[in-house]
């Protein structure tokens, strides 16, 4: 027990966590007693702590870094996958995009071609336009032709605007169709402007008419009077005869008949207009006379017009009987020329009975004149005479109680009194002489 005395007197607690302990040493020197303390026991404690402290948290950050690689990993193969994804869209836009500029350069190629197209019918039609002007030139108011060469210009419009239609789906599909629709207002404008100037074209020629037609009216208002004033004259004339008249106006179908020339459609006034009707129907008409005037019987038969017996009833010389005297008789000497009244055809020349030796024309609108109790025929059956001409001389042959001239008339085998084919020639002859003194008059002296 000698180790007893090693022991420390003072014994300190056995029990708590710390509490100071003696820990026995065997070394070559014997045993010892090494007191660990308190103090001693915490620190070892603390720094043991600090160690496996240390280790777990060293273990788990190696855990956790392992872990992130292995997401940022997974996310690059992610971003990988998602850019090759991205690269196959973009070869896929850009082939898209090749093929949408392909389209583009052949709408580009059709639109060009239309423009060709456009611009040719729109040449086209200019020259319909210009062609139209210079025919409404040469037949101003010829509505028909007019009528024509709008439906030329119709047409051309109509495949003109055709082709605006086709244009316009081009354009469309491009869209870029504003710069053509302004283009084709551009064009619609100058067309409106055409039309504008064919509409005062027409109003100018209209105007013309409107002129002609004022100075037609004056010359109608003028020449109206003049005409008709003159076709009275005749016509009182030539109805004192006592012939009818229309058929001289009409005409006759004979050989001798007086150049009648009528007035074919063509030459009619084209502008309807009464007053202009009336003026050229009564021109007609006088012409129509006045050509009938150098066939008709109004010369005088002898120089020397000496009347013995006159047209009509009469007491007959021979036996006193009252008798139809159908001619007049013409007192002079034998031998006298007797002269033809009118051109014509000798139907009968020689002696005929109770006439004498006696002459027989024909003239035209069945008109004959007979020259009968003639000392001497000079002409012969067939032959054609004028006016003047001599057909024998004046006699006493026949039934007849002295020398003189037996002068007829007939119409449509009628006897007609002679002295009024005579007055009326010397009518007619008078207002000739008139005219052309008229006409011959000089300037008034100042
Ligand atoms: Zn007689």
């Amino acid at each position: 027990m000698s180790n007893d005395a090693r022991i420390p007197k003072t014994l300190p607690s056995r029990t708590g966590w710390f509490a100071p302990r003696d820990i026995a040493v065997r070394d070559p020197w014997g045993v010892r007693w090494v007191r660990v303390s308190r103090g001693a026991q915490v620190s070892v404690l603390a720094v043991g702590l600090a160690a496996f402290g240390w280790f777990v948290h060293a273990s788990y950050r190696t855990l956790a870094e392992q872990d992130i690689i292995a997401a940022r990993d997974a996310t690059i193969a992610r971003l990988e996958t998602r850019n090759d994804a991205q690269s196959d869209e973009v070869e896929r836009l850009e082939r898209t995009i090749a093929a949408l500029q392909d389209e583009r350069d052949r709408a580009i190629l059709a639109r060009n071609s239309l423009d060709k197209e456009l611009t040719r019918r729109v040449r086209e039609r200019d020259e319909a336009l210009a062609a139209a002007s210079r025919l409404q030139t040469i037949v101003e108011n010829s509505e028909e032709s007019r009528i024509a060469t709008s439906d030329v210009a119709m047409t051309l419009e109509n495949e003109l605007a055709t082709s605006y239609l086709k244009r316009w789906r081009v354009e469309e599909s491009l869209q870029v169709a504003e710069d053509r629709i302004a283009a084709l207002e551009e064009q619609g404008g100058l067309l409106r402007d055409r039309a504008a100037s064919s509409d005062r074209q027409a109003t100018v020629l209209k105007d013309r008419i409107a002129t002609l037609e004022l100075i037609q009216g004056e010359l109608v208002a003028r020449l109206a009077p003049v005409t008709n004033n003159q076709l009275a004259r005749l016509e009182g004339h030539l109805g004192a005869i006592g012939i009818d008249i229309e058929r001289l106006v009409s005409g006759d179908d004979a050989e001798v008949g007086g150049p009648f020339i009528a007035l074919t459609d063509n030459e009619r006034p084209t502008i309807v207009d009464a007053r202009l009707t009336a003026l050229a129907t009564g021109i007609q008409r006088l012409d129509a006379l006045r050509a009938a005037l150098p066939v008709m019987p109004l010369a005088e038969p002898v120089d020397e017009v000496d009347i013995s017996s006159r047209f009509g009833n009469r007491r007959d010389p021979i036996n006193g009987r009252l008798a139809f005297h159908a001619g007049t008789d013409f007192r002079g000497p034998v031998g006298t020329p007797v002269h033809v009244t009118a051109p014509g055809e000798v139907i009968r020349a020689g002696w005929a009975g109770a006439y004498g030796r006696m002459v027989r024309v024909r003239h035209a609108f069945g008109i004959e004149t007979t020259y009968a109790h003639l000392s001497r025929v000079s002409v012969k059956v067939g032959d054609k005479v004028e006016v003047g001409d001599t057909v024998g001389k004046l006699g006493n042959s026949g039934r007849s109680t002295g020398p003189h001239l037996h002068y007829e008339v007939r119409f449509d085998d009628v006897p007609r009194d002679p002295l009024r084919f005579i007055e009326a020639g010397r009518h007619v002859q008078e207002e000739r002489e008139q005219q052309a003194a008229v006409e011959a008059k000089p300037e008034p002296a100042p």
